[in-house]
């Protein structure tokens, strides 16, 4: 048992409702909070009005998602006897403690924060795709590559299959198909393309790993009869998903993006609100949390020092990132999101996750059983690191090199080690899932209790403020 209640430390984290919680979220940030729930006090918010910043637009996947992600954080092992579990909207001490920080944060802090900007183009909020191109134009044209661990780079001069675009609309919207990650429209006017070009859409015409870092259209050897690729062309995509890439936008961020909304810009102050109306000393997220953090931390900071008088009426939060800070997807480079639709959720049954396993993207030059594999370049391999017993693990790693061992095999492996690890997952969320109306009480009962804390941190922070008049 840890110490009395009264004298722990206090974690605050949490989760979009934007639908279920996934392998990605699990080693950012559940393992953690798991597995200190009992050392620390313990709250998870489910963050609805933050949901609603990027997805203001459909208010009704909220309330499904929220018995969701309170239902994965239950199953992963998060003990509601212990741990307070809250909804956002119902705590207005939060929108009240965002609009007081709002007063003092320079908007510089926020136009500068990388994590925003990644998402503000993830989610098309910028209608100008010319701004990214030219973005990216510039990144390449400075040599700046080195830069970017997550860059987006359209290698565009070297390709046949785009020289056969007919027009710059059309280049854009490829482009912006591939941005906004839709495979299908990408496909979809691959096909119209080809049709034109060549007279007819070739049977044989495969897209495979249409994904966003990866994409390459290629014929089958068998179209048309002819023994021979027809024709091959490959175009790499990287998506921007942190951000030092997108250094190179931020003179253009206040007129470009034209759909920003002051909600989502102003998203990290308020995510500020939800550390500190508990009061949190520790936040355990993943790696896109970190540059949030900070912000918070700068804002408790000010705080302290403009209303606190010597004493820190609000203690300075630090940042818990998990093990795995960024864990990609399976179809590359991208971070697994919800959002972005790449993701193997915990709930998965066996047969999703064997399918999502199965899309994987290996080392493209291993074609077949036999071919020697390079374990280093291949998503299936990163997977086996994170989610294997390591000495499985390295056997793998030297059966691949060999070529002793095929993808198919490696994946049905990985499925496996993937399927120990869900099943007593499933296990536990069955009886939720079953039973509502008990997570419904727990999350009536968590707010509740939240909001008794919130309400002290605000009186705390009006009285520092001299706005208790009466
Ligand atoms: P959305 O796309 O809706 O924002 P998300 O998958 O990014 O969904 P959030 O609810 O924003 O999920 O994130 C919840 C927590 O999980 C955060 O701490 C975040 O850093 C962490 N997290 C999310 N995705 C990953 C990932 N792929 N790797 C590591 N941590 C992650
Ligand atoms: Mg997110």
């Amino acid at each position: 048992m840890g110490e009395p209640k009264s004298n722990r430390k206090r974690i605050l984290t949490g989760d979009r409702p934007t639908g279920k919680l996934h392998l990605g979220h699990y080693v950012g940030s559940l393992q953690n909070r798991v597995k200190l729930q009992h050392e620390y006090e313990t709250y998870l918010l489910i963050a609805d009005i933050q949901a609603l910043t990027t997805h203001w637009d459909k208010p009704e996947m909220l309330k499904q998602a929220v018995y969701d992600v309170a239902m994965d954080n239950l199953a992963v092992g998060i003990d509601p006897e212990v741990t307070t579990l809250c909804v956002q909207s119902m705590i207005p001490e939060i929108a009240e403690l965002t609009n007081i920080y709002g007063l003092f944060t320079n908007m510089n802090k926020l136009r500068h924060n990388p994590t925003t900007k990644a998402e503000a183009i993830q989610y098309g909020m910028t209608k100008d795709l010319r701004l990214v191109r030219d973005a990216l134009n510039a990144a390449v044209g400075y040599q700046r590559l080195d830069l970017l661990s997550g860059y987006v780079a359209l290698h565009l001069k070297d390709s046949p299959f785009l020289a056969m675009l007919d027009s710059q609309e059309e280049r854009v919207e490829v482009i912006k198909a591939i941005l906004s990650n839709d495979s299908d429209a990408a496909a979809s006017i691959v096909m119209r393309v080809f049709d034109r070009e060549l007279g007819h859409t070739p049977d044989g015409l495969r897209l495979r790993n249409s994904d966003t870092t990866y994409i390459q259209f290629e014929l089958d050897e068998s179209a048309d009869g002819k023994t021979k690729p027809l024709y091959t062309s490959s175009l790499t995509v990287r998506i921007p998903v942190e951000l030092n890439a997108l250094l190179l936008l931020e003179s253009h961020l206040s007129s470009g993006f034209d759909q920003l909304t002051y909600g989502f810009f102003g998203y990290p102050l308020s995510q500020a609100a939800d550390i500190t109306f508990v009061r949190a000393h520790l936040v355990p997220v993943g790696e896109d949390q970190k540059p949030h953090i900070e912000l918070t931390r700068d804002i408790v900071s000010k705080f302290n020092q403009l209303y606190g008088g010597g004493k820190e009426i609000i203690p300075m939060p630090k940042a818990l990132i998990g093990d795995v800070p960024r864990l990609a997807g399976l179809d590359g480079d991208t971070k697994m999101s919800k959002s972005l639709g790449n993701v193997i959720n915990l709930a998965d049954p066996p047969e999703a996750v064997k399918k999502t396993v199965w899309k994987a993207i290996t080392d493209k030059d291993k074609i077949r059983k036999g071919d020697p594999g390079n374990p280093e370049i291949c998503n299936v391999f990163k997977y086996h690191k994170v989610f294997n017993q390591a000495e499985r693990v390295a056997g793998i790693e030297r059966d691949c090199k060999t070529g002793v061992l095929g993808c198919v095999e490696c994946k049905g492996r990985l499925t496996e080690a993937l399927d120990d690890l869900l099943a007593p997952i499933r296990e536990r969320r069955r009886p939720y899932e079953e039973h509502p109306e008990r997570v419904k009480e727990i999350l009536l009962e968590g707010t509740k209790k939240a909001r008794i804390l919130g309400k002290e941190t605000l009186d705390m922070v009006k009285e520092a403020m001299k706005i208790d008049y009466f």
